[in-house]
C-alpha cells in the first residue's frame, strides 16, 4: 500500500508540476483559447446587425407661385434693341440713378437735368428721357447697345420676366409686337428656378413703381425738368 500510494504522489505531483510549468503563473485550467471548438467561437460571436436601409428619396417641393407662372415659357434674346424704344417709360429710383451718376462720374444733380426728367411727386423716382425727336432711350447706342448696360434699371434688367407679362395673352402678344425673343425657334424652355426670383424682384419693383407714380403725377413731364 505505502509503495502505492508513494507511487500514486509522485504521479499526481508530476503532472500538477507539468500543469503549472506550462501556464506559467496562472491560475486557470491549463487550456489554450485555440483549444475551443468551432461550435463555441460561433456561439460567441454576435449575429451581425440588419443593413440600415438607404433613405427613400425626398419628393422635389412643389413649384412656388412664381415658378408657376414662368412653367413652359420660352425666351432667348437676339439683342435687336427693340425694348429700348417705343412709347414704353423706363423709371429709376433713388439708388439706380445715383448708381447711374456715380457710373457716368456725374455729379446727381448734372445726371438729372441731363438724363432724366420728373414725374411723380414722390421723391426719388425719375424717368430716362428719350434720344432728341426719337423714341429711343438715351443711353441706346447704335440702335442696338445699352450704354450703362451694368448699371441699368431693374426695369430693364427684368425684361421680359415681368408680372404683367405672365399671362398667356399678353407674353405672345409681346413676342408679337416687341420682342422677338419671345417664343423665339431657338429658345429653350426657360429654367423656372432661375428665373423665379427675377420675376420676384420685377414684382415687388413694379408695386414700388405703381405706388411713385399713384402718389400724384407732376403737372406735365417735361424733357429738360
Ligand atoms: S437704360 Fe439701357 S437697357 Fe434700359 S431702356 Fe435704356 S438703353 Fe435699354
Ligand atoms: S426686344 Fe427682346 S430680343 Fe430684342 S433686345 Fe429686347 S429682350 Fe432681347
Amino acid at each position: 500500500m505505502s509503495q502505492l500510494f508513494a507511487a500514486g504522489r509522485a504521479a499526481f505531483g508530476s503532472r500538477a508540476i507539468t500543469c503549472l510549468t506550462a501556464s506559467s503563473t496562472r491560475r486557470i485550467p491549463c487550456r489554450s483559447a485555440s483549444s475551443s471548438s468551432s461550435s463555441e467561437r460561433q456561439q460567441a460571436t454576435p449575429p451581425p446587425l440588419p443593413r440600415a436601409q438607404p433613405p427613400l428619396p425626398r419628393p422635389p417641393p412643389p413649384p412656388t407661385p412664381f415658378e408657376l407662372l414662368l412653367e413652359g415659357k420660352r425666351f432667348t434674346c437676339t439683342e435687336c434693341g427693340k425694348c429700348c424704344t417705343g412709347s414704353g417709360e423706363i423709371w429709376a429710383n433713388e439708388a439706380e440713378c445715383a448708381a447711374i451718376a456715380t457710373h457716368l462720374r456725374l455729379p446727381m444733380l448734372h445726371f438729372f437735368r441731363r438724363y432724366t426728367k420728373s414725374y411723380s411727386r414722390r421723391p426719388g423716382w425719375r424717368m430716362l428721357k428719350l434720344q432728341p425727336g426719337s423714341d429711343h432711350c438715351i443711353f441706346l447706342e447704335g440702335g442696338t447697345k445699352c450704354s450703362i448696360y451694368p448699371v441699368r434699371p431693374l426695369q430693364c434688367s427684368t425684361y421680359p420676366w415681368w408680372p404683367e407679362l405672365m399671362d398667356p395673352g399678353e407674353w405672345a402678344a409681346e413676342g408679337r409686337t416687341v420682342c422677338e425673343g419671345i417664343e423665339h425657334e431657338n429658345a429653350l424652355p426657360v429654367d423656372v428656378q432661375d428665373k423665379a426670383p427675377v420675376l420676384r424682384a420685377a414684382t415687388e419693383y413694379f408695386a414700388e413703381q405703381l405706388a411713385a407714380s399713384n402718389a400724384g403725377r407732376l403737372a406735365k413731364p417735361r424733357q429738360g425738368s
